[in-house]
């Protein structure tokens, strides 16, 4: 028989409680015996969903006090030396102390969990001893058995992937650490053997990045000693995210059953399947439900795949799963009320998704017709949101198709674009700016609130928000910026202020997923056609510029930036969605254009977090990404300056494709990487205009003048004086009036010295 399952279920609670729970804990409102208690009730609540919902092999220790990758170091004590851990369990304060930091101790660095938007703790292996503090897979399981009568499906971090996530540690040092952890993890999985537990689920999403021959051997090292330790334990070693590299050997290595992706990396997998077949003494995970999407799946779609591998994989074993953990969906579409019934219809949350999965199995047994109604249903869902106008707007459709078919390029090259701005600007050398956003005060944020709740009518909040924006204006004036912002005022989010106002988004009300820690987002949806229906911000850029005769520059967000932080519509390419995107901001681009703004940013700093895992995919979506921001920005006069910024990220291997990108400026922020992205610069002759960032604007600390001309040497060491621009590293929305000012003053006199020394 095929059974169902999941690879691990969302933490936080379909109205957060798990969030709530955790900050309470940490604001001292909740002792630390309450809050156990209130975690477990929710773990249980979890998994007693789980199997009510007729999910036969059920996760357990998937749950988490914060993050997952930070419990695997914790539990082989892995901790930072300054947090003056002494060996043991690793209380729940050092445990937050390494991922919030201390008064006394920065927190661990964080990074995002491969190509999606959860963060992890980046455990530091120098200076540990590791060693076993306790055994929580086996707790978990234990947990789940007494408790709810669950047989659970413990799931371990696999020890590649741990390593390679993991810093503080020389490459060739790999071998040794492998060494000193696989002593611990055979440990772990010793005891739950002994426990008579029956699957465990080691998940090496590694597995699907490039890994070398080294690699392999590592992994046969390591499944190799859990096979001769732990012979009679059921190890289902797990990928996700894309299809797996080396196929042949990891599906040889001596595991009782292969998780895949059937979603994110179905060409891939199913190719390598059809070309060596899949071993007969292993169980197969099939990832035919995704585990990252929104969207309810054409169940009769997904069992042709089921059907496709069981020519490979006899039906007993078959495990019909979820592509990932569920992690990365929102809990339940049970509490929207406000969306479109087309829309609700068609989605399908984690909830909705341990229904599908049961289904699937259940069909994977009995034959399509023991599902015959919910097949048809789930058919007649997907059906009834294609077909709606939202999908099927032929304007849209046909305009883009128009504009895509060319390669969209501005009028001129940047050399004469160039000469027509600066005769037109006048800018000093080193011109000074910011990056759009200034302090989002408690008086903002309240403004809004009563805007929102109705309280306060258009009028007096369009008021409220031009004098913020005069307050500003002055400020900067006074300070000496030369390119001046409106401040952003009026936007809570950077996408979410774009997508209530463009034709095809839609929002939920409790559509949350976790980012990092307690920290959770709510993505918008991109379910229709795209579409520019009003101007979204050439009011208050318009009314900004009326107030002063220095350039303001208007301000938006890019295509590929709204994109990654949507959820996107699956029927048709990601590209697609980017040029509809394009062309409605093109119209936006226009329009300020029109209205006399004569210098537009349109920021894209989550170009990276797109990036395919897979190095070969990499330069297609690059193009197409790059393609989508010329064709926001390529129909302005060469007057016009086009601005764009780039948050902090590896940007070594990307400074092509930013050059492509044809912006006549670029600010990109630069403090956090310790002068690294200078050198990268220095590599790559860089031939258009670009601001470092010279201050770090995560901190209160006003940086002081020697500091920031200390960046500004360094960069024009790298940079042409000539095309340098100064600026903060990002928007200052998170920071306060005061030390704004001050560090914006101390800007100045930075560039005021720059300026006299060349
Ligand atoms: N213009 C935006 C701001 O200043 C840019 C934010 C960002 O790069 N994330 O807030
Ligand atoms: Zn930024």
């Amino acid at each position: 028989m095929a059974q169902s399952s999941i690879l691990g279920y969302p933490r936080i609670g379909a109205d957060r409680e798990w969030k709530k729970a955790l900050e309470a804990f940490w604001a001292g409102k909740l002792e630390e015996a309450e809050f156990v208690e209130k975690l477990r009730d929710i773990r249980l609540a979890h998994l007693r969903k789980q199997k009510d919902k007729g999910i036969d092999l059920i996760p357990v220790n998937d749950f988490s006090y914060y993050d997952h990758v930070l419990d695997t170091a914790t539990m082989f004590g892995i901790v930072p030396q300054r947090f003056k851990y002494e060996g043991g369990a690793v209380s729940l304060s050092v445990y937050y102390g390494i991922a919030r930091g201390t008064k006394e101790a920065a927190a661990s660095e964080m990074t995002k969990w491969f190509n999606t938007n959860y963060h992890y703790i980046v455990p530091e292996l120098d200076g540990a001893q590791p060693a076993l503090t306790e055994n929580k897979p086996l707790q978990a399981y234990r947990e789940a058995k007494e408790k709810l009568g669950i047989e659970g499906k413990p799931v371990l971090l696999g020890p590649l992937t741990f390593l390679k996530l993991s810093k503080g540690y020389a490459k060739a040092e790999t071998d040794s650490w492998l060494e000193r952890l696989l002593p611990l993890y055979v440990q772990v999985l010793r005891e739950l053997a002994l426990e008579g537990v029956r699957w465990v689920q080691i998940d090496e999403p590694i597995a699907v990045t490039k890994i070398d021959a080294e690699d392999v051997r590592r992994l046969q090292t390591i499944y190799g000693a859990f096979a001769a330790a732990v012979p009679e334990l059921n190890i289902l070693l797990q990928t996700y995210f894309e299809s797996v590299e080396s196929y042949a050997d990891i599906v040889s290595l001596p595991v009782k059953g292969i998780g895949l992706d059937f979603v994110h990396g179905a060409a891939g997998n199913l190719a390598a399947i059809r070309e060596f077949g899949f071993p007969q003494d292993k169980v197969l995970g099939a990832g035919v439900i995704d585990g990252r999407g929104i969207w309810k799946a054409a169940l009769g779609e997904k069992l042709e795949v089921l059907e496709q591998l069981g020519k490979y994989v006899s039906g007993d074993r078959l495990i019909v799963q979820s592509s990932c953990s569920l992690l990365h969906v929102p809990v339940t579409t049970e509490n929207e009320t406000k969306l479109a019934a087309e829309l609700k219809g068609a989605l399908a949350f984690a909830d909705e998704k341990l229904t599908e999965i049961a289904l699937l199995t259940k069909a994977a047994n009995e034959g399509r017709e023991a599902i015959a109604a919910e097949l048809a249903a789930s058919q007649r869902a997907v059906e009834a949101l294609r077909q709606s106008a939202e999908r099927n707007r032929a304007d849209v459709q046909q305009a883009v198709a128009g504009i895509s078919g060319a390669e969209p390029a501005r009028a001129s090259a940047f050399e004469q674009r160039r000469i027509a701005q600066q005769n037109k600007w006048q800018l000093p050398l080193f011109p000074t700016t910011t990056i759009g956003s200034f302090p989002q005060s408690a008086e903002v944020r309240k403004a809004r609130q009563l805007w929102r709740k109705g309280e306060w009518n258009e009028e007096r909040y369009a008021a409220f928000i031009r004098e913020q924006i005069d307050l500003w204006i002055k400020l900067q004036e006074e300070i000496g910026i030369d390119v001046l912002v409106h401040g952003e005022f009026e936007r809570t989010d950077m996408v979410e202020f774009f997508g209530e106002k463009l034709a095809g988004f839609a929002f939920t009300q409790n559509g949350w997923v976790q980012s990092y820690g307690s920290r959770c987002v709510k993505p918008p949806v991109i379910y229709g056609d795209v579409a520019f229906e009003q101007a979204m911000t050439v009011e208050e850029t318009k009314y900004a510029q009326s107030q002063t005769d220095r350039p303001v520059k208007g301000m938006l967000t890019g295509p590929i930036t709204i994109m990654n932080w949507s959820f996107v519509r699956d029927d048709i390419p990601r590209e697609q969605i980017a040029y509809q995107l394009a062309y409605a901001l093109r119209q936006e681009v226009e329009a300020l254009e029109q209205a006399g703004i004569g210098m537009i940013q349109v920021d894209e700093p989550a170009v990276r977090e797109g990036l395919p895992l897979k190095e070969q995919d990499q330069a297609e979506y690059l193009n197409w990404a790059v393609k989508a921001f010329r064709m926001t920005t390529c129909t302005v006069q060469n007057e016009t300056q086009i601005h764009t910024h780039m948050c902090y990220c590896e940007f070594h291997d990307m400074i092509d494709s930013i050059e492509e990108m044809d912006a006549d400026v670029i600010s990109i922020e630069t403090s956090r990487s310790h002068g690294e992205l200078i050198h990268s610069f220095e590599e790559n002759t860089y031939k258009l205009g670009i601001g470092l960032g010279v201050y770090d604007i995560h901190s209160p600390r006003v940086p002081n003048v020697e500091e920031m001309s200390g960046m500004i040497d360094r960069a024009l060491r790298v940079l042409d004086p000539q095309l340098f621009w100064i600026n903060p590293d990002c928007g200052l929305k998170t920071r306060g009036q005061e030390e704004t000012v001050a560090s914006l003053r101390n800007m100045v006199a930075a560039t005021q010295i720059a300026r006299e020394k060349h």
